[in-house]
């Protein structure tokens, strides 16, 4: 087995680990998804974008990742929205959900190989419960619901370090009379007349909000597994939850070995919410910002920080940094791609050759650590202002001294997802097409068929790649901010 050292911060021990899988060099990663009532906002990309980077990284390093990302289909959330619109519930989450997809396209996020949808794994769900009943960790009160009983579980409360006693409500708050004690949690929902329901032992109902996570990961990764990841918001009650719910039916422990919180999207020192208005929704912000700088803007910190959104002072440094560093990276992609890897010209200058080869390891070892991305994006600046104090003539560099200068870069884009537009074997065939494609576009202006001029720019601008006119004719290069 040959996979890269690394090592993982794990919310549950409060330490930084050496990562080891159960079943190197498979991967089990489970990530917290969407409930899709309403358009995702940049809170939930910055989660995403975090394990999108965690995925490609440990991909790239020999480990077989499989990733798994729920979508909660059906909640309280959803059923209310879905009566205020006179929908049907289950068919305003598939819109959300479609959106969502499209939204994550944009932003890059490729990375998850199965979206499971909470109402497809309700014959899991209703084992899991029976189990929890069995094995006495879960009662079923008189209207037919099932609760979890928090009290029979002995670990309850250590991933975030609460105590029973906190949780329970003050005198001033009405108990709950199906619940034996406050801190109880529904696995099971007894339903109300027009909710979407199931039989189930217990009477027709619906899953409560925790039950689905542990209910799939049992089926799609096992008793035990690897990797879970989500917001900081959800250590408590979710996850919570979710390691009762799984320990207890299961009997087997730890649910999981490593888990990733990634730190919250703040709007102006304030918790992100839905109510901020249309540059807080993530296509809002993609449409405003691109999805470079969205994604440098996330990777440029700490996953485990706090992190501002402020549309008025760090989206615009991010606008700015990302195009300091896309403007070496694309300008030597372009004649790359032009001239191919053959590309013949002058060798690197000493001092950069022997830079080169040692500076993907090092992005490779940085990262390593915990997937500081944010140490990883000032190596690539550093690298950056090497190139542009190096003061070399790249235009005259051949293929192969290209090559070296972008191999940062490159592992920018395979790992962070910046920078757009291929290099290596495939510019090579990009160098083909193109001009092509161009010459079908200036045949067509000179016959004066713009429209057909402007469908083949639009056509070419779909895949990345930007034109320019000027008296010598048309210059292209790889856009990378779309
Ligand atoms: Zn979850």
């Amino acid at each position: 087995m040959n996979v890269r050292r690394v090592t993982v911060y794990d919310s549950r021990t409060r330490e930084t680990r050496v990562f080891a899988p159960i079943h190197p060099p498979r991967v089990g990663l489970y990530v917290c998804g969407m409930t899709p009532y309403a358009p995702a906002h940049v809170g939930h990309a910055r989660t995403m974008v975090v394990f999108d980077v965690v995925t490609r990284a440990l991909r790239r390093w020999g480990y077989r990742v499989f990733y798994v990302q729920n979508v909660t289909n059906l909640d309280d959330k959803l059923i209310a929205r879905a009566a205020d619109e006179g929908v049907d519930p289950l068919a305003l989450a598939e819109r959300h959900f479609a959106a969502y997809r499209a939204a994550m396209e944009r932003l890059g996020v490729h990375s998850v190989n199965l979206y499971p949808f909470a109402t497809d794994y309700v014959p899991e769900i209703l084992t899991q419960i029976a189990q929890l009943i069995e094995r006495g960790f879960a009662y079923r009160a008189p209207d037919g619901s099932v609760y979890f009983e928090v009290a029979k579980f002995p670990g309850y409360g250590a991933l975030s370090g609460q105590k029973i006693e906190a949780l329970r409500p003050g005198a001033r708050v009405e108990r709950d009379e199906r619940k034996r004690a406050p801190e109880d949690f529904v696995v099971w929902k007894a339903s109300t007349p027009g909710e979407p329901s199931w039989d189930s032992p217990w009477g027709p109902g619906r899953p409560g909000w925790h039950i689905e996570d542990t209910a799939m990961t049992v089926r799609l990764l096992g008793e035990r597994y690897d990797l879970h990841g989500g917001g900081l918001d959800l250590i408590f009650p979710h996850h919570e939850a979710e390691i009762a719910q799984a320990e207890g039916a299961t009997g087997a422990a730890p649910l999981v070995n490593y888990w990733m919180h990634s730190g919250l999207l703040l709007f102006e020192g304030t918790k992100m919410s839905k109510s901020l208005g249309n540059v807080a929704t993530l296509d809002g912000a993609l449409d405003e910002y691109g999805a470079m700088t969205l994604r440098l803007y996330y990777l440029n910190a700490h996953y485990r920080s706090p992190l501002d959104f402020d549309p008025v002072k760090s989206l615009p440094e991010a606008r700015e940094a990302y195009a300091r560093l896309a403007q070496p990276a694309d300008r030597i992609a372009a004649l790359l791609a032009r001239g191919g890897p053959e590309r013949e010209g002058a060798e690197l200058p000493a001092t950069l050759a022997d830079a080169a080869p040692a500076f993907v390891e090092r992005l490779d070892a940085t990262l390593a650590e915990d997937f500081d991305t944010r140490a990883a994006i000032a190596l690539l600046f550093g690298w950056t202002r090497k190139l542009l104090e190096s003061g070399v003539n790249w235009d005259d560099l051949s293929g192969p001294a290209l090559a070296e200068l972008r191999a940062p870069y490159d592992w920018g884009s395979e790992v962070l997802g910046l920078f757009g537009g291929p290099t290596g074997d495939a510019a090579g065939a990009w160098a083909e097409i193109v001009p092509v494609a161009i010459a079908a576009r200036t045949r067509a202006r000179a016959r004066g068929d713009f429209a057909e001029a402007d469908r083949i720019r639009e056509a070419l601008a779909a895949v990345g790649v930007r034109l320019e006119d000027d008296a010598r004719g048309t210059r292209w290069s790889f856009a990378s901010a779309p």
